[in-house]
């Protein structure tokens, strides 16, 4: 099996040994190349053809999502995922719009840049369960104050021909923007039988990650906005 190959560009050197540590532990990640300014992005991509970048936002000279820019307009393929320390829906908005593919938090824990990265590698998209839960509520936001529509939109049909009522609750909470842990926390399941469900639900629905179950369902309003 041909392993991913990753790009780290932080200005912080002990961040990016951290998080090179992290993936250097999985077998099937490599880090290739690291860069401390996102003006190296083009130049290092190029040397080193890298499956997937992990961007810094606030770096020195150029900063992520500007070099984010950069890298789509020359290698539109580039699978960018920016790590940042801001969680505001602007700041996701303008990455995503860029063409990052995930949007990581530095919050985060390992678990959650390993699955980020699979994720992204493998054509979907990822963002870190809080900033769902933002994006969330902005689209709350957004749809009420469209002339009172909210109550109809969101109205909650759950898909019970579909998922199971577990796997309802699973959703429900996927939504609220809980990772696995919180999850399992709160279900008092394991975090393994959590992955389950979530694997089972992406299944079911017929998408590809945990952000566009989300999506779909926000959309068919099979979970609560809350
Ligand atoms: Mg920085």
């Amino acid at each position: 099996m041909e392993k991913t190959r990753i790009i780290i560009i932080d200005d912080h050197q002990l961040f990016r040994e951290g998080v090179k540590r992290i993936l250097d532990f999985e077998t099937n990640f490599e880090v290739v190349a690291e860069g401390d300014d996102g003006s190296q992005a083009v130049g290092l991509v190029e040397a080193h053809q890298p499956d997937v970048v992990i961007m810094d936002i606030n770096m020195p000279t150029l900063n992520g999502v500007e070099a984010t820019g950069q890298l789509i307009d020359q290698y539109p393929d580039t699978k960018v995922i920016i790590l940042s320390i801001h969680d505001d829906e602007n700041y996701v908005t303008h990455a995503l719009k860029t063409g990052a593919r995930g949007y990581l938090l530095k919050e985060m824990d390992s678990e959650q840049l390993v699955e980020a990265v699979k994720v992204v590698a493998d054509g979907g998209s990822y963002l870190h369960p809080k900033v769902t839960h933002n994006l969330v509520k902005e689209y709350r936001r957004l749809a009420t104050s469209n002339a009172g529509t909210i109550k109809k939109e969101v109205e909650v049909r759950r898909p019970l021909h579909l998922l199971t009522r577990r796997e309802c609750e699973v959703l429900q909470l996927l939504a609220d923007g809980k990772s696995n842990r919180n999850i399992g926390e709160i279900l008092f399941i394991s975090e393994k039988t959590v992955k389950n469900h979530v694997s089972n639900i992406l299944t079911k629905m017929n998408v590809n990650d945990r952000t566009q179950a989300v999506v779909v369902s926000i959309k068919n309003g099979w979970v609560e906005v809350r």
